[in-house]
């Protein structure tokens, strides 16, 4: 995939204090966007904000993706700022069920993670909408995973069909149909949407078992946010390309 250049573009990136959020910020803000994070702490946003400056001018909203009011006071203070937002990265995320069986998984633990995971995209994407409109070429990118897919989900004895998180894996499923239906919708404005797949990355979400650095994944995400006017539109893709729904 190729890139375009982003000089002056707005970026906001949800979820951006730390882990992958983070680093996507600081790669977009080294691309000489100006990003602005989206963080439910304040204080921890103002320390991301700090560390980043070296890498270019970012900002902190409150947002918290579960609190319309916070997402609707974001945009409203976006579009007084910038009046327009070029991309959005629907970073946020949560896992907070313990590994079991689907039979096992307390239903409440899957709401938790729906309501980040998945109603927290649809809130922020349907809010910032008006703004990337205003875009020359809107991109929004959805952070999802590999264990969201049904492909692999369901080959047997595959690792994707043994790992045990009904919450968090069937979140990114739906997170995946979400990128696809948003895509079509907007196919023609050339607001672009893809899911982006960042590989296991060593993170708080996973007690830092990933073998990847956050860094690393943060890359695919910033591709799909730097999409020339030709690029893909309703895809899901890891650093190698495609993966199967
Ligand atoms: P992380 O280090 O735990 O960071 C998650 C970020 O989301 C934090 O900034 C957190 O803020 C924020 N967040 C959580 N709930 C929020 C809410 N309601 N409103 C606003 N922000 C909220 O996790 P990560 O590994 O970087 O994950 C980032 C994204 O990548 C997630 O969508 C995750 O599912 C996805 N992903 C991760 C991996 C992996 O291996 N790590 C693999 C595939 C996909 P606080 O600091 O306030 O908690």
């Amino acid at each position: 995939m190729s890139t375009q250049d982003g000089p002056s573009k707005i970026a906001l990136v949800t979820g951006a204090n730390k882990g992958i959020g983070y680093e996507i910020s600081r790669a977009l803000l080294r691309q000489g966007m100006t990003v602005v994070l989206g963080c439910r702490d304040q204080s921890r946003a103002q320390a991301a904000v700090e560390q980043l400056a070296e890498a270019g001018i970012a900002a902190s909203v409150e947002l918290d993706v579960t609190r319309r009011v916070t997402i609707a006071a974001a945009a409203q203070r976006i579009e007084e700022t910038y009046g327009r937002l070029d991309v959005l990265i629907n970073n946020a995320g949560i896992s907070v069920e313990p590994r079991t069986t689907p039979s096992a998984t307390d239903l409440d633990r899957v709401k938790d993670v729906y309501e980040t995971n998945v109603f927290g995209v649809i809130a922020v994407t349907q809010a910032m909408l008006p703004l990337l409109r205003r875009s020359s070429g809107g991109r929004i990118v959805n952070l999802s995973s590999s264990l969201g897919s049904l492909t692999l989900a369901s080959t047997a004895d595959s690792p994707w069909s043994r790992f045990g998180l009904l919450g968090y894996n069937t979140s990114k499923t739906a997170l995946n149909g979400i990128t696809v239906h948003f895509a079509n919708e907007l196919r023609a404005s050339g607001i672009k949407v893809n899911a982006a797949c960042p590989g296991y990355v060593a993170t708080d979400l996973n007690g830092h078992c990933g073998y990847r650095s956050p860094a690393e994944g943060a890359r695919i995400a910033v591709q799909l946010a730097t999409l020339p006017a030709d690029g893909s539109t309703g895809g899901l893709f890891d650093e190698s390309g495609p993966v199967p729904w």
